[in-house]
This record gives structure tokens, sequence and C-alpha cells, in this order.
């Protein structure tokens, strides 16, 4: 069995372009329309040898209506079916209501979870991801999807001791 890596976030923080570094493809739809991704998506990725399969989820919201209920069921499917969560956050928006639910949401379960402050290319780590200490994930790591900055060591330490 492959390690299951999850992309959970809400709409618009990166995961699909995220997803798209990881697995090198445009599989997965990316725009500026929120939600776009309403299930799970499924690619490979792979760090030195290790070979791993990442799943896109179209996002979690905090009361979910109508086809939000779906993606947010989706997403929560990924998350436990996952061995490592990748927790994307804006570092340009700062934190949200949505944030603290998803946060909340994960420090529940048992799993481990990488906070990531995306969006983060051209601003120093420390500023990036400064205001999302108080999800209480740990230390957020700066990255940028778009360009692949800081995804690398990123996904090193995601596999450490796999
Ligand atoms: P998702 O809804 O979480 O899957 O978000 P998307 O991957 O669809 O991205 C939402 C928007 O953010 C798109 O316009 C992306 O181009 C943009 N975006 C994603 N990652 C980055 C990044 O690292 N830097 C910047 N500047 N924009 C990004
Ligand atoms: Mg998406």
């Amino acid at each position: 069995m492959l390690p299951v890596v999850a992309l959970v976030g809400r709409p618009n923080v990166g995961k699909s372009t995220l997803f798209n570094f990881l697995t090198r493809t445009r599989d997965a739809l990316v725009a500026d329309m929120p939600g776009l991704t309403r299930d799970r998506n499924y690619g490979y990725g792979k760090v030195g040898s290790i070979p791993y399969v990442v799943v896109d989820t179209g996002g979690l919201v905090v009361d979910a209506r109508g086809v939000e209920q779906q993606m947010v069921k989706q997403a929560l499917r990924a998350v436990e079916e996952a061995d490592r969560v990748l927790f994307l956050v804006d570092s340009r928006a700062g934190v949200t209501p949505d944030d603290h639910y998803i946060a909340q949401t994960l420090r529940k379960l048992n799993k481990k979870v990488f906070l990531l402050a995306n969006k983060a290319e051209g601003v120093d780590s420390a500023t990036a991801g400064a205001d999302f200490y108080g999800l209480g994930l740990g230390e957020p790591q700066a990255i940028s999807a778009q360009h692949g900055d800081g995804v690398r060591s990123l996904m090193d330490e995601v596999f450490e001791g796999i």
C-alpha cells in the first residue's frame, strides 16, 4: 500500500495547485471560483524513491449547505483514509473562521497534520506564517504551490520515517 497524503483547507487556498505540482499534471481544476473540485481527485507523486498517492479535495467549510455538504463529506473521507494531512491556509488572506473550524476538526483526529501557509512566494516565511500559530497545529510552513517554493523540503519531512 502506498502512503496517502490528503490536501485539505477551505476553498481557494491552493490545494489543486499543489496537487498539480506534486503530480505534475494539470488534472485538478484550478480556478478563482471556489469549490470547483467537489469530490476527491487522486494522483501519484514521488519523493526521492518513495511513491505516494495524493488526494485533492474540494475543501472544508463551516455550515456547509447544498452541494457543499457532499464536498465536505468527501474531504473528511479523504482525511480518514490518509496517512498524512496537508492543511493549506492562504498566507495573503490571513486566518478565517473556516480555517479555525478545519483546525478544530483536524486536532480531534489522530493524524499527522502539516500546516502550510501557501501563496508565500516573495514573502519571508516567518511573516507568511505568523498569523497561523493560533490554529494550534504547530509551526506553519510557508510554501508557494504555484512556484514550488518550499515544497520539496516539506515533502521530505512529510515522508520522514515512512
Ligand atoms: P483550491 O480551491 O484550494 O483548490 O485552490 P486552487 O488551487 O484552485 O487555487 C485558487 C487560486 O489561488 C488560483 O487562482 C490559483 O492560481 C491561486 N494560487 C494557488 N497557489 C498559489 C500560490 O502559491 N501563489 C499564488 N500567488 N497564488 C496561488
Ligand atoms: Mg481545488
